[in-house]
């Protein structure tokens, strides 16, 4: 898929021919060149899961290269593409290794519930239900500005998330490893008592507290103080520090 292509054109092209593996991607705003650098991901589905090679080009020798998935160390929001490459190479084409016999990964928030609203499970209904459940949890950027996810989600150890439910029985915990295990950033700042919350310009949104937004005006110094006070409360609160998963330029 060339790396101009509107990512989410491909999931739906993807979806309509029956290949499944991005479906739980669908809606996800950019482009598929910026895919495998932040390895886009959401509802228990990353991107480097499908991807089979990157080709590019190497700004610095001038030259074609095709890197292969483990090369390109896919994590959490990352890869080295973030790290020793970054900046390094223009993505020119990515490949997706698209399955015709899909496994329906439906337990990651509300998914499942949104899909048997809508009737059997399949990667078009799946889709449905992403797209309906985005369109009602996160602004408009053409309305609300905002770039997504402010935060990650923070890994944490399992026995410090176990400690923590034991104060907040409420909290989601998505398991990593036998080890680790990732606490829900927004559900963190909400508890926290962000949400909604307007300072300045700058605000946190009414209905998704992972998403900073602008208000109309808002400058880059307000934005950085917005989460910069979240960052601190969340970690007063709860020991946890948030990460930016935002490019903070
Ligand atoms: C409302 C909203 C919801 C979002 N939801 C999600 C989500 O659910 N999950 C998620 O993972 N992200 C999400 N994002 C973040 C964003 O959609 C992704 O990071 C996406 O990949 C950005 O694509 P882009 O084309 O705009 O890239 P840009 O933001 O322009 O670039 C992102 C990075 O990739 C690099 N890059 C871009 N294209 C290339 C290329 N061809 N070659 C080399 N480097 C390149 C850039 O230099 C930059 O470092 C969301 C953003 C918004 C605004």
């Amino acid at each position: 898929v060339g790396s101009g292509v509107v990512w989410d054109d491909f999931v739906a092209w993807a979806v309509e021919h029956g290949y499944g593996g991005v479906e739980n991607l669908s809606l996800i705003p950019g482009h598929v060149g910026a895919t495998p650098v932040q390895n886009i991901g959401a509802y228990g589905t990353e991107a480097g899961e499908c991807i089979d090679r990157v080709e590019a080009v190497d700004i610095v020798k001038g030259e074609k290269v095709t890197i292969d998935a483990a090369t390109c160390r896919f994590g959490y929001r990352d890869s080295i593409f973030k790290h020793e490459w970054k900046n390094r190479f223009l993505v020119t084409y990515v490949t997706f290794r698209l399955t015709k016999h899909p496994e329906f990964k439906l337990h990651y928030g509300s998914v499942k519930d949104e899909v048997i609203r809508l009737g059997e499970p399949s990667l078009k209904v799946i889709r449905q239900a992403i797209i309906r459940i985005r369109e009602a949890k996160l602004p408009d950027v053409k309305v609300l500005p905002n770039a997504g996810s402010f935060f990650k989600n923070p890994m944490v150890e399992r026995v410090i998330a176990d400690t923590l439910q034991e104060k907040y029985p409420a909290l989601p915990v998505y398991p990593v490893d036998d080890d680790h295990v990732k606490l829900a950033a927004g559900w963190l700042i909400e508890a926290a008592g962000w949400k909604g919350k307007v300072v300045g310009h700058a605000g946190v949104h009414e209905k998704q507290a992972l998403v900073l937004v602008n208000m109309g005006g808002a400058t880059g110094i307000e934005i950085a103080h917005l989460a910069n006070e979240i960052k601190k409360s969340v970690f007063l609160q709860f020991g946890v520090w948030l990460e930016p998963e935002v490019n903070v330029i």
